[in-house]
């Protein structure tokens, strides 16, 4: 099987008393098969020592100059970060990002030598539709158009249902299954070699009690963990589970 990953995303959360803590937890531990790493607010990356691993949550779609407000790959890669969570449904909804800004930020992303963490998922009226797998289709479709299907050889894909994200609903693994092999499905139809290197990561109300029967399906390689990833012991439970 792939090699786990386990990505904590602080969304805007967290403080300088939890940076000190998430390390000081993750110092004893040994987790040797798995990667994990740390999303936190951007202002905080600076504070993180060099042993842990990290990622922005989001990165502009342009290079430099005059985007107030915004950080670019190239400063995200300064202050240390290996990932950049890219097209969040959080973002998609606050920030207005559409499918080609996604799929524009990707490319920045992988042209600096970073690691998109590219997020799909639908929304509570497409699932009861019954329309998730069309509704991925084009997420995905916009991505692929611009960068090309080879290029997923160096991105980590995420499905986050929309419906279960901070609300305690996780999808049972059966759903997340479904959805990970269609996807890999997705991905296969046009080069089979990157759909089997391709890691799929689970976002949505993981929690270290459900993280090892949704990490044992076949096409989970690991996950994406907002509210659980703030506490220090319930995020390493949860590396642990995938280690
Ligand atoms: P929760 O784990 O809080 O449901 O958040 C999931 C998520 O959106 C991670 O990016």
């Amino acid at each position: 099987k792939r090699r786990s990953l386990v990505v904590g995303n602080w969304k805007m959360n967290g403080d300088r008393s939890l940076v000190e803590k998430i390390q000081s937890q993750f110092s004893q531990a040994s987790l040797a098969n798995m990667d994990w790493a740390i999303c936190p607010p951007a202002a905080y990356l600076g504070l993180f020592d060099s042993k842990t691993p990290l990622g922005a949550q989001n990165v502009s779609q342009f290079d430099s100059g005059a985007h107030t407000g915004e950080l670019s790959v190239s400063i995200v890669k300064d202050l240390g970060c290996q990932y950049v969570i890219v097209g969040h449904s959080e973002r998609r909804e606050d920030n207005f990002e559409s499918d080609e800004v996604v799929a524009l930020k990707v490319e920045k992303i992988l042209a600096a030598g970073l690691t998109p963490i590219l997020c799909v998922g639908e929304p509570e009226s497409v699932r009861d539709a019954g329309t998730v797998f069309e509704y991925l289709t084009k997420q995905l479709d916009a991505v692929v158009t611009l960068v090309g299907i080879s290029a997923f050889a160096n991105i980590v894909l995420a499905y986050e249902p929309i419906w279960a994200i901070g609300t305690g609903k996780t999808a049972s693994p059966a759903q997340a299954q479904d959805v990970h092999g269609f996807i890999r499905g997705y991905l296969a139809n046009l080069d089979s070699n990157i759909a089997a290197g391709t890691t799929i990561l689970y976002g949505g109300s993981v929690k270290g009690s459900n993280a090892k029967e949704l990490f044992s399906q076949a096409d989970v390689d690991g996950g994406l963990i907002g509210g659980a990833s703030l506490n220090p012991e319930d995020f390493l439970s949860i590396c642990l589970a995938a280690n």
